[in-house]
């Protein structure tokens, strides 16, 4: 069994293998994907001290990083069952999609999650080449251009009024007859001159010229009429899923699904850690995984150092 094992290979992940092996204590990551996230990011400018980095530049050196120490990386295997200790101090296990378990004094929950997608022709085709998804992340890439954001909700008018000071014009796009935002936010929006609301609109296919995105076709659910706008991007904002689907019923979640924890990413279960993308913690950013990462493993380590063993 290892003192710490880690589920998930992103950012948070890679960041709690390391915090924990420098302690010398066994730990052991379990990932699916090593690298996560950062495998589907083109460029990466908000990585503080490193000016401009690609997404399969960092994933290989987070990877190289905790291959630095004796860390037992167990890559292609998917996590499907947590199963908490017995008794305090006891073992907890985690059960493998190919049928074996692995087992732990600690485990540390880093498994990310997942931007919804609008499933329509042209979306993955133009994904990095116009097609993004995170207004913190590729925001500045669409300076001085026209985008769109899709989706009504919070992060929707967020993003919208985020980008309204950066692009030259923004236009939000929403399915639903009104916007499902805070009326504050809404507010705000309805004060930016450079922002256009479109509702009762389904986006229908994202159009490129080979390279790069040109435009966005929505259909007009009223009217049933097609519109097409010229554009440079589009900010696909209609949810963040947590990868917790594994989780339910063995932790406690929060009604989006996110791993509930505290300011020391302690979880609701004795011994069990969470950091990243898949936690509460707000602002999913790769810098901000990182710490979260760290702290999670130094928190396992105080766990370790404070409780008998079973
Ligand atoms: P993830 O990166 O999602 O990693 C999760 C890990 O868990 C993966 O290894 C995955 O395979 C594994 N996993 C999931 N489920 C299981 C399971 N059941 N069993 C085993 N393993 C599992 N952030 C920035 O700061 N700057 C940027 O420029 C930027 N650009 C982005 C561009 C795109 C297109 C996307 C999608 C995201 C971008 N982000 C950016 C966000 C950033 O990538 C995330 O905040 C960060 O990767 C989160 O790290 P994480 O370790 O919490 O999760």
């Amino acid at each position: 069994a290892f003192e710490v094992l880690v589920v998930g290979g992103g950012p948070a992940g890679a960041a709690a293998a390391i915090y924990a092996a420098r302690k010398g204590i066994s730990t052991g990551v379990i990932a699916e994907r090593f690298g996560g996230q950062v495998l589907d990011t083109m460029a990466i400018e908000n990585f503080i001290s490193v000016n401009h980095t690609e997404g399969p530049k960092l994933g290989a050196a987070l990877e190289n990083h905790v291959r630095e120490y004796d860390v037992d990386i167990m890559n292609l295997q998917r996590a499907d069952k947590l199963i908490p200790a017995a008794n305090p101090g006891g073992l907890i296990e985690v059960r493998l999609a190919s049928g074996a378990s692995v087992k732990a004094r600690t485990v540390i929950l880093a498994t990310g999650a997942r931007w919804r997608s609008m499933n329509v022709p042209g979306e993955s085709e133009y994904r990095n080449k116009g097609v993004a998804y995170c207004p913190h992340c590729d925001g500045p890439l669409f300076k001085g251009k026209r985008v769109a954001v899709i989706g009504g909700g919070n992060s929707g008018v967020e993003a919208a009024i985020d980008l309204a000071g950066i692009v030259a014009s923004v236009t939000l796009i929403e399915f639903d007859s009104q916007l499902r935002a805070d009326a504050v936010l809404q507010a705000k929006l309805r004060s930016l001159a450079n922002v256009t609301v479109i509702t009762s609109a389904l986006s229908t296919e994202v159009h490129g010229d080979g390279v790069k995105v040109v435009g966005l076709s929505y259909k007009d659910r009223n009217s049933e009429e097609m519109h097409r706008i010229d554009l440079e991007g589009i900010f696909v904002q209609i949810g963040l899923v947590p990868n917790t689907e594994w989780l339910k019923g063995s932790i406690a979640l929060s009604p989006r699904g996110e791993i509930e924890v505290d300011a020391r990413g302690q979880t609701s279960l004795p011994g069990v850690f969470a950091a990243g993308d898949v936690t509460t913690v707000p602002y999913k950013q790769i810098i901000i995984a990182m710490g979260e990462g760290a702290k999670a493993g130094l928190s396992a380590f105080d766990h370790l150092i404070r409780t008998p063993v079973a």
